[in-house]
């Protein structure tokens, strides 16, 4: 079996996780899940980086040993990611014996190697960043990243890597191994970088006690960077001496991939196989810079009140909904933004109203038509088949270059097509129709199968959410693997469950983007919340002007639920994606519609008009619809339809 080997960077565990830490570990574990989905024997490993100063200072302004403090932490760090969901297979701390031993190992041969020699370091250094600093970095001489604190002036006995013997070995490794630094333009700064020439760097503290001693010195610490860095070979035996550590340092060594934060691409993709080149050990085989992630357009930071936390995160709507959020809302490499306001949106949208709500009504219809049990009858829907291939295909070569957005927008290309599947075979008239028996079974049956065949690919994003589909569509959600259930499965009976709703909808203000949009006017003389039949046709003396009509702001919309208004034989209650946001609406068409008919229709609705309370429901904006004399209303729908926030004029 192939395997796979992938690592986050360890935290820091001086402070607590928050959302861009979550994001990280999120995003690992969807790949991981990905990888043990294809089949890989897969090893996911995340950890602590300890012996930081600030960790040890941390831990004596609060009276604890340092290693108590560090105990405590952990149990902080695995408490998150387990709520998260996050499926590590090995957890390292950089204190934990193996982790010594591995770093001893690596440092020793690095010194045989004649790559670390004796020297003075003498210059500017910020405790907080524990870094030495050039006086070209610094600000008004201060540290950038820290400008309240005063860099101290160090002199002090430094061990230095020769980092600069390795300028062109790691050149040539970039130009032999494109795929070694992704995505391309952090691959391009890092390259820069190198080509702009390497200085040997600090690699040892002097007189401290916190941090492994350098075993030719002992008098001398290893300098966390190097200390850390090395977590990712010690936690697959590096320099183990038994039979058994070894076996697993080659099975696993080298990491496949290392996941970290676009600040830290130079240590992984410079530094480190600067090390291992030395050492003469295999270098990881690509390291990946994922952006950040900001609240509200804003970095976080604790003073600007912008830290959140991931927990809490996911208290308010659900693990996977937040996870769900993370991947699919920001592209894997660019950096994402994150808001309340957009998180509640996209729930409503992608969960409450789209999944969610095709797993209810489809169950609710085999519940109602074939008391749940469904089955293929032999003709299954051609149309859906295909698309759903074409999914599968497009979902594997996303996730398989770590284009995770790209996976889940491919899963959720199969939720629409399936969504419009039902409004196109509209299995509420085949229901009145006995000679379209077989035909509904089918249909029934093929919509439970694109559920199931979305749900699958879902499973490394929404793991939980997607066992419960899987329930709920009748199969098992053990082993899956995406050779077998990758695929389009029409193999015998299903029974399908019809439960309460997997993400009841969150009741939200209306999100406008203030930026790009103009307050709203209202066009004058119009009733809101329905189309009223009969309305006379205007007379040519009561033409009115292009600047009259522009007023008129028209959308495309989509239908994502509909449903009757209770006490009313006219009304239907839209929710419609209207491109920017997503919109409640009333229209008078329940007398020509069932609510079932219109969902993942486009229609076109009037944007700009002032919302109306109809039977108590506040309406917002309008559907278009013919009246013709004496008939039902007709709404205006689209051939080819435009994706929705498209204007019509
Ligand atoms: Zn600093």
């Amino acid at each position: 079996m192939k395997r796979f080997f992938l690592t986050t960077a360890i935290d820091y565990v001086n402070s607590r996780p928050h959302l861009g830490t979550a994001y990280e570990k999120v995003c690992a574990d969807v790949i991981a899940r990905y990888k043990r989905l294809a089949g890989f024997d897969t090893r996911f490993l995340m950890g602590d980086d300890e012996h930081s100063q600030n960790v040890y200072k941390q831990a004596i302004e609060q009276s604890l040993d340092p290693l108590a403090y560090c105990d405590q932490m952990e149990q902080v760090f695995r408490t998150a990611w387990r709520h998260l969901d996050v499926s590590f297979d090995d957890f390292i701390r950089t204190t934990e014996p193996r982790h010594r031993t591995g770093t001893t190992y690596l440092a020793q041969r690095i010194y045989d190697a004649g790559d670390i020699y004796e020297g003075v370091y003498e210059g500017w250094y910020c405790v907080s960043c524990e870094e030495f600093k050039q006086e070209k970095d610094l600000v008004d001489g201060n540290c950038p990243l820290h400008p309240t604190l005063k860099p101290e002036w160090i002199r002090e006995k430094n061990y230095f890597f020769r980092l600069s013997k390795y300028q062109q070995p790691l050149l040539d490794h970039f130009r032999d191994h494109p795929e070694f630094m992704q995505p391309d333009t952090r691959r391009n700064e890092i390259l820069r970088l190198i080509e702009g020439g390497l200085v040997d760097i600090s690699m040892s503290r002097a007189g401290q006690s916190w941090g492994i001693p350098l075993p030719w010195d002992p008098s001398s610490v290893v300098y966390v960077w190097f200390d850390a860095l090395i977590n990712y070979a010690s936690a697959v035996g590096l320099g183990a001496p038994e039979d058994t550590g070894r076996q697993m340092f080659e099975r696993w060594w080298p990491a496949d991939l290392h996941i970290v934060g676009k600040d830290i691409t130079r240590f992984h993709a410079v530094f480190w196989p600067a090390m291992l080149m030395s050492a003469k050990l295999p270098v990881p085989r690509q390291v990946f810079g994922h952006g950040f992630m900001t609240i509200n357009g804003q970095r976080m930071s604790k003073t600007l009140g912008t830290i959140i936390d991931p927990i809490e995160a996911a208290n308010r709507l659900g693990v996977d909904p937040l996870r769900l959020y993370l991947v699919k809302e920001v592209s894997f490499g660019g950096d994402g933004d994150f808001s309340w306001e957009r998180f509640d949106e996209r729930y409503n949208v992608d969960l409450a109203n789209n999944l969610g709500n095709l797993v209810s009504r489809v169950s609710a219809m085999a519940a109602r038509y074939r008391s749940g049990a469904v089955r293929p009858t032999g003709a299954r829907s051609d149309q859906l088949v295909r698309i759903a291939e074409q999914v599968v295909a497009d979902y594997r070569r996303a996730m398989d270059a770590f284009m995770l957005h790209e996976g889940a927008a491919a899963a959720y290309r199969l939720i629409d097509a399936t969504n419009e599947f039902i409004a196109a075979t509209a299995p509420w008239t085949l229901a009145k129709d006995p000679a379209s028996a077989d035909r509904l079974t089918e249909v029934l049956f093929d919509a439970a199968e694109a559920i199931r065949l979305a749900a699958v690919l879902l499973a490394p994003i929404m793991p939980a959410s997607s066992r419960e589909i899987l329930r709920r569509v009748g199969v098992s959600a053990e082993g899956l693997t995406l050779d077998r259930d990758g695929r389009w499965r029409a193999d015998g009976e299903r029974v399908l469950a019809q439960e309460g709703p997997l993400w009841p909808r969150k009741e939200q203000t209306i999100v406008t983007d203030n930026q790009t949009q103009a307050p709203s006017t209202p066009a004058p003389g119009t009733t809101p919340g329905t189309a009223a039949p009969g309305t006379p046709a205007p007379q040519s003396s009561d033409r009115i002007s292009i600047d009259d009509f522009m007023k008129v702001e028209m959308r495309v919309a989509k239908v994502l639920a509909a449903e009757r208004v209770p006490k009313s034989n006219k009304l239907l209650k839209l929710q419609v994606d209207a491109g920017t946001e997503h919109r409640t609406l009333v229209a008078g068409i329940a007398e020509a519609y069932e609510p079932d008919a219109l969902v993942g229709k486009t229609v076109v609705i009037v944007f700009n008009l002032k919302p109306a309370k109809l039977m108590g429901i506040e309406s917002n904006g309008m559907v278009l619809a013919a009246s013709p004399d004496g008939g039902q209303p007709r709404v205006v729908t689209f051939e080819d339809p435009p994706p929705p926030g498209s204007r019509v004029r």
